[in-house]
């Protein structure tokens, strides 16, 4: 790669950058732009995460340069791990001395001292992250690349700058963030690297589910999340942190039938949803839509293979996983239970003929998320056949249209009842009883299966109609 000088002159030519180079010199203070920020430089991808190292006091330094930028700053200083933060303008700046590490079998947790530039070089995870810029005098703006990270840039490769058993036994989160690089960037592993953290798998064990969950996250919202999952499968990682996942895979037949292999299938439809959504949560779904299919697996002699029910199981089966993955248990899991419920509706409409009634309930079923139903839903649409794919959109286009024509007929998307409960027993003089419950339903029935309009006055002739069927006579008061 060229090294444009005057490139990295006027990109280190802001303001913040000047000030801390003059403070550091005036503190007699060796420092340097260091990892991802350097990186990102090379990438063109603008970053505001700055990180900043210091040979010597970092704190110290953070400490002077919040003073000269005044009331416009805020810091932050973290004695314990001796670091400083500022924020400044849309800036995060991180300042820590460089530092020598060491570690121990049972943690992640080195043991930290003091140490030079090399020394902290050498702490990073991968050569395209350990490069630095000095920010001092008359060398500003030179770049410091002991591990040739920018040929590794050039080459789009991930690789640990010291033995990568080493690297990776240390600190097993590295084993993830190379993954999570390579999805994101669209990077290769080094082999020497990857065949490393296939041998260091287990020691992915000794991390907390929140750090591993966030780099599966940054995987997941990565631009084609299929290469972070891929590679996960193949170093023995995936097995490890998501068995559901990889228990999908395979493809069986049987006299002479076969079904799709649910693993690179889930991948596809994952891929497809990242190109049309950042919405976490929907690529969530779109993760778990299958998860069901390997327990709800059949042989049916006449049918081929079955799936019944996978949407239902699948449903159930996302509390645990979120649980055990520590991911939220609020509304967002059960957003996600929704969609994975829900995935086969909007196909059958397709499938079958398209009334006014299975839209209706569709559209109350899904609610407000009837958009992101159907965003997946036209994911899950991974034929080979490209005649069929293309039949499959278009009438999925018909699907859209009615949904939108129904909607604004009979406005069941947030249904609310044109009669509500305490209406009915006050009417019939009747407390909270099964008979109020069952007018209820009567009605949004009647409503759903288009016998009578979204409206009051029907709902209301309706209900008197059906409590006389009942036998319910109307209060004296
Ligand atoms: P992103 O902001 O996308 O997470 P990043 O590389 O900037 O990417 P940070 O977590 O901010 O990630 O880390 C900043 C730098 O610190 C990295 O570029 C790398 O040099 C170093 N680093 C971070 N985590 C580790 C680790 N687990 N082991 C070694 N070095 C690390």
């Amino acid at each position: 790669m060229e090294i444009l000088q005057e490139e990295i002159q006027a990109h280190l030519n802001k303001k913040i950058f000047k000030l801390i180079s003059e403070t550091a010199d005036e503190m007699g203070v060796a420092c340097y732009l260091i990892g991802g920020y350097v990186r990102d430089f090379f990438l063109y991808r603008p970053s505001k995460d700055i990180d900043v190292v210091a040979v010597g006091q970092g704190i110290e330094l953070a400490k002077a340069v919040s003073e000269k930028l005044g009331k416009k700053s805020r810091i932050s200083v973290f004695k314990n791990f001796g670091t400083a933060q500022i924020k400044y303008k849309e800036y995060e700046i991180e300042f820590v001395g460089a530092r020598k590490e060491s570690y121990r079998l049972d943690s992640r947790k080195p043991i930290v001292e003091d140490g030079t530039l090399e020394d902290d070089q050498r702490r990073r995870d991968f050569t395209i992250n350990a490069m630095a810029f000095c920010l001092n005098g008359n060398r500003y703006g030179e770049l410091l690349d002991p591990f040739n990270g920018i040929q590794d840039l050039e080459d789009l490769v991930i690789r640990t700058p010291l033995d990568p058993d080493i690297t990776f036994s240390d600190d097993p989160l590295r084993m993830m963030r190379a993954i999570r690089f390579a999805s994101q960037l669209g990077f290769d592993i080094y082999p020497d690297t990857f065949d490393a953290i296939g041998r260091n798998k287990e020691r992915i064990s000794i991390l907390s589910m929140e750090r591993v969950i966030d780099e599966l996250n940054k995987i997941i919202l990565s631009p084609k999340p299929s290469v972070g999952f891929i590679l996960l499968e193949k170093a023995g990682l995936l097995d490890i942190i998501f068995p559901e996942l990889t228990a999908l895979k395979g493809a069986e037949t049987k006299d002479g039938v076969g079904h799709k292999d649910n693993f690179y299938h889930t991948l596809t439809v994952l891929d497809n949803i990242a190109r049309q959504t950042d919405n976490l949560w929907l690529r969530w779904s779109a993760l778990l839509h299958d998860i069901a299919k390997p327990v709800t697996k059949r042989w049916d002699p006449r049918l081929g293979w079955t799936f019944h029910n996978h949407n239902y199981i699948g449903e159930k089966m996302v509390p645990k996983i979120f649980r055990r993955m520590k991911l939220p248990q609020n509304e967002k899991m059960k957003y996600v239970q929704k969609m994975v419920s829900l995935h086969m509706r909007p196909m059958q409409l397709v499938e079958e003929e398209v009334t006014d009634s299975a839209v209706r309930r569709l559209l109350f079923d899904a609610g407000d998320d009837i958009d992101d139903l159907m965003t997946l839903c036209e994911a899950d649409i991974t034929s080979k056949n490209p005649e069929k794919v293309r039949r499959f959109l278009n009438n999925f286009k018909v699907v859209r249209r009615k949904l939108e024509e129904i909607e604004e007929k009979d406005r069941v998307r947030n249904f609310q009842p044109p009669v509500d409960g305490n209406e009915i027993m006050e009417i019939f003089g009747l407390p909270q009883c099964r008979e109020i419950g069952l007018l209820k339903s009567a009605i949004k029935e009647a409503i759903l299966e288009g016998e009578i309009p979204n409206e009051r006055e029907a709902a209301f002739q309706f209900m008197l109609k059906k409590a006389a069927e009942m036998g319910l006579r109307l209060s004296e008061e």
